[in-house]
């Protein structure tokens, strides 16, 4: 018989062993702390960057991606459907209609920095996460930025404004009352994998909430899933950005994005 080289042979074992396991167990809950904890220490509330949002939104980088520039939503489709968005559009901005599902780009997007303004009921209607909720999502539907009324209201920190959702709280809570424009500027990177699914890199966001840091280039340890913890599973590096219909008419304005090559 033929010998192997057993350099070769170590070679392609030590390979082998160091490849991540395709379908990882549930990441276990950062810092320790168990999801959607009520009682861990809520991020202080700051005052936020006045003037963020501006009263007019200002005018998108020349080379953004306009997403919504106060006309229609011809950049978005309804969720998961070959249909057109339906939500209501009104002078300047969008809103949620309850109960007709998400909304989602008809553009894939990769690494990006987003622009998205957001304003929650007023009055305020409900409690915790009955109060003002929509979401901004990466990677079609499997990474939440959170939209909340998080302002003079509970909820679990890992699921106000500002969190990844179900894993990371903001670092502070800068939010704006009920009825006032507040603005995200997002950097997400979105996760890696290697031909055979394996996570490779980790998907990554940035976040602004009013000009405030509230996350600062925080790893997600797998898709931000409600009640309970997902590992990864691989997906293509360019997908639709969406925006969650969760029974309550929160409006957006003035959305664009960057892609980061
Ligand atoms: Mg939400």
């Amino acid at each position: 018989m033929r010998l192997v080289p057993a350099v070769f042979l170590l070679a392609a074992t030590s390979a082998y062993a160091q490849a991540p396991l395709p379908n990882p167990a549930p990441p276990p809950d950062p810092e320790g702390i168990a999801q959607h904890d009520l009682n861990r220490t809520p991020p202080t509330v700051v005052k936020p960057v006045e003037g963020v949002p501006p009263a007019t939104p200002g005018k998108p980088p020349s080379d953004a991606v306009v997403l919504f520039d106060g006309k229609d939503l011809s950049a978005w489709k309804s969720q998961g459907k070959d249909a057109a968005a339906p939500w209501k559009v009104e002078s300047g901005y969008f809103e949620v209609v309850k109960g007709t599902g998400g909304i989602e780009t008809k553009q894939s997007f990769g690494d990006v920095q987003l622009h998205i303004e957001w304003m929650s009921p007023s009055p305020a209607v409900g409690t915790s996460q009955d109060r003002g909720n929509s979401g901004v999502f990466f990677g079609a539907g499997k990474y939440e930025v959170q939209v909340l009324d998080s302002y003079e209201a509970k909820t679990y920190p890992d699921g106000q404004a500002g969190a990844l959702y179900g894993q990371f709280p903001p670092l502070v809570n800068p939010t704006r009352p009920p009825g006032e424009w507040q603005a995200y500027d997002i950097v997400f990177e979105m996760p890696r994998f290697d031909a055979s699914g394996a996570l490779v890199k980790r998907a990554r966001a940035t976040v602004f909430l009013n000009g405030v840091l509230v996350q600062n280039a925080k790893e997600l340890i797998g898709p931000t899933t409600n009640k309970v913890r997902t590992p990864y599973s691989a997906h293509p590096a360019s997908l639709p950005l969406s925006l969650q219909d969760h029974n309550h008419p929160v409006r957006f304005r003035n959305v664009w994005v960057r892609e980061l090559k």
